[in-house]
């Protein structure tokens, strides 16, 4: 079996350095917003290229506190409206909704499968303020006319980076274009943790004390409480790990850049479509999706020959029973279409070239029966 990704392996190929690092934290008896968090926020912040980077708990409160600062210090308001593309992962919109902000939700291009820039303008209202641009599947999302836009309606860049760790963007890295950015350290993403973790990266001051502080029971001061925050925190453990994993990123990236070109150069079949491919660099893959019209009868015939397949995702968040009637009536055909379409190919930086030539010679002989 081929799996879609296997962590264990992954984990495997750094183990001597991640055990170490762990051992080292648990010998200190310092388990949590000690010298370990401190400096991989030092590092992090250095490889995204922002002045601040401050570690929570994971990728959605990464998000939520992004929002709720700018509630905090008074440059939003509940009921105003984000800007946030219709086939992300939940999390995106949950960041939004959970501050009590509306999310407008906006179709992708359906050849990059990232927020239509061309879809932009017209969703946007006098309570507009702000823009969450999801690097989606790893690939650059932004562009010059999201740029504009923003410029243009005085909009707020926030990134949803949670799947792109060391994409870029003419030699910027995401996560360091817009004002603010989450990122998630899920196990599964470019860079993950063994275990729940996430991080803000900005270079609004301002911004990154009130996070801090956020994140920390709205305290920055101990025992002094300036706002009503929550605890969520990145462990020691954690940072230690991530930390390590860093040094690596940029040669796990690549290597995830040459499966997808080897997928790219040879999988050939009419009833597949590929997204548009994108130079190296504005991709670090963190998903390699493909588009089919008998999506489940493809998904099927790979894991009766062996490969593991996922669907990112099978129902989009306007869908979602949690948010019974909010949209209501709207429709966003590209995106449901997409959700029907969409299937995620095994890629990593472990799969080995027989395991991908593999999975390219199972597609291209995939045929209706
Ligand atoms: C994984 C993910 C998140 C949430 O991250 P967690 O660490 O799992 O909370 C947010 N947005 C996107 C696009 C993601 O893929």
């Amino acid at each position: 079996m081929i799996p879609f990704l296997s962590l264990k392996d992954i984990t495997a190929k750094y183990a001597d350095e991640i055990s170490s690092a762990v051992e080292r934290v648990v010998d200190s008896g310092w388990y949590l917003q000690g010298k370990e968090n401190e400096l991989f926020e030092h590092h992090y912040a250095d490889y995204i290229g922002t002045k601040y980077c401050i570690g929570c708990g994971n990728g959605l409160d990464a998000l939520i506190w992004i929002y709720r600062a700018y509630i905090e210090l008074g440059v939003m308001q509940h009921g105003d409206e984000v800007v946030v593309p219709a086939n992300t992962y939940i999390a995106s919109v949950l960041a939004i909704t959970e501050n009590g902000l509306k999310a407008v939700l906006v179709e992708p291009d359906p050849n990059t499968l990232e927020l239509d820039e061309n879809k932009i303008e017209e969703a946007i209202s006098f309570r507009t303020k702000s823009i969450l641009l999801v690097h989606l599947y790893g690939r650059c999302a932004y562009t010059e006319k999201i740029g504009e836009l923003c410029k243009k309606y005085h909009l707020h860049l926030v990134e949803d980076n949670a799947q792109a760790h060391g994409c870029k963007y003419k030699g910027l890295k995401t996560g360091s274009i817009g004002e603010a950015a989450g990122h998630s350290f899920y196990p599964g993403k470019n860079l993950g943790a063994l275990g729940d973790g996430g991080a803000v990266t900005t270079n609004n001051k301002e911004l990154a004390d009130c996070i801090r502080a956020l994140a920390n029971y709205g305290s920055s001061k101990k025992y002094v409480f300036k706002y009503c925050g929550r605890n969520s925190r990145l462990d020691e453990i954690q940072a230690a790990v991530l930390d390590v994993k860093l040094r690596h990123l940029d040669e796990d990236n690549h290597l995830r850049q040459k499966v997808a070109a080897y997928y790219y150069d040879n999988i050939c079949n009419p009833l597949i479509t590929l997204p548009l491919r994108l130079p190296d660099e504005n991709n670090v893959y963190h998903v390699f999706p493909i588009l089919c019209e008998c999506r489940d009868e493809l998904q099927q015939y790979l894991t009766e020959h062996g490969v593991q397949t996922l669907i990112h995702y099978p129902i989009p968040p306007h869908l979602q029973g949690c948010y019974n009637s909010e949209w209501e009536g709207l429709s966003l055909p590209i995106t449901e279409r997409l959700a029907k379409q969409e299937l995620s190919l095994p890629i990593s930086q472990v799969i080995n070239s027989k395991e991908m030539s593999l999975v390219v010679e199972l597609i291209n002989s995939f045929h209706l029966r």
